[in-house]
């Protein structure tokens, strides 16, 4: 069935990175099967049953961290340093500029390279944002309020659900794990996702207020 979704609008076979059409019914379970959605393909080759990105809804986000309680127990939050509308299959969820979830994975526990050294057993989380983006200027494409809002709900609800402690121990920002394995802001600056949220922040403040909205959410 993997034709279903390597097939364009025009019913062309699709190219890297090109939308085509799939029945969500076929890989993605939960949503209408009437409803055709857009879907895109992974940024590299697609393996079998798993070749788009899909859609997800906060309730199936719920489920899928219920099922890995027990087998994760970090989540690193990124920006995706691409565009708005462009989902990577790095991460286990995607958070689009208007909080639309994308997610490529059928479980949270997947082993996805998002952070370096820190797959094994950590989510990933990436607003789609910041491509161009300096330490001096966000960019064209910085984080949309939406998105950061998104951002915490989705950090307060794999937490919840999967029994993860929302501290600084359990939930970091690329920027703050980077600079804890020496390739952040502090020293080489090659990852620094988050390090701030909106142009004239202070460096350094966007974990602090996404772990402190996340909590807040958990009440
Ligand atoms: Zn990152």
């Amino acid at each position: 069935m993997v034709g279903d979704c390597t097939t364009t609008l025009n019913g062309q076979v699709a190219e890297k990175g090109q939308s085509v059409l799939y029945t969500p019914a076929v890989f993605c379970g939960g949503v209408d099967s009437h409803q055709i959605s857009e879907c895109i393909l992974w940024n590299e080759k697609p393996r079998k049953g798993e070749s788009c990105v899909r859609t997800i809804y906060l309730p199936e986000l719920q489920a899928m961290a219920q099922e890995a309680a027990g087998q994760i127990d970090k989540v690193y939050l990124h920006w995706s340093a691409g565009h708005y509308g462009q989902p990577f299959a790095d991460y286990h969820v995607n958070i689009d500029r208007d909080g639309k979830l994308y997610t490529a994975v059928e479980s949270l526990a997947e082993l996805l390279p998002h952070t370096w050294r820190r797959n094994t057993g950590s989510v990933g989380v990436a607003i789609l944002c910041c491509a161009k983006a300096t330490t001096e200027d966000l960019g064209k494409e910085p984080p949309t309020e939406v998105q950061l809002t998104a951002l915490a709900k989705v950090i307060a609800v794999i937490c919840q659900e999967a029994g993860i402690p929302l501290d600084y121990d359990h939930v970091r920002t690329h920027a703050e794990q980077a600079d804890e394995d020496g390739y952040g802001p502090q020293t080489t600056c090659e990852r620094w996702d988050l390090w701030f949220l909106r142009q004239g922040e202070d460096p350094g403040s966007g974990g602090e207020e996404l772990r402190a909205a996340a909590n807040a959410m958990c009440a």
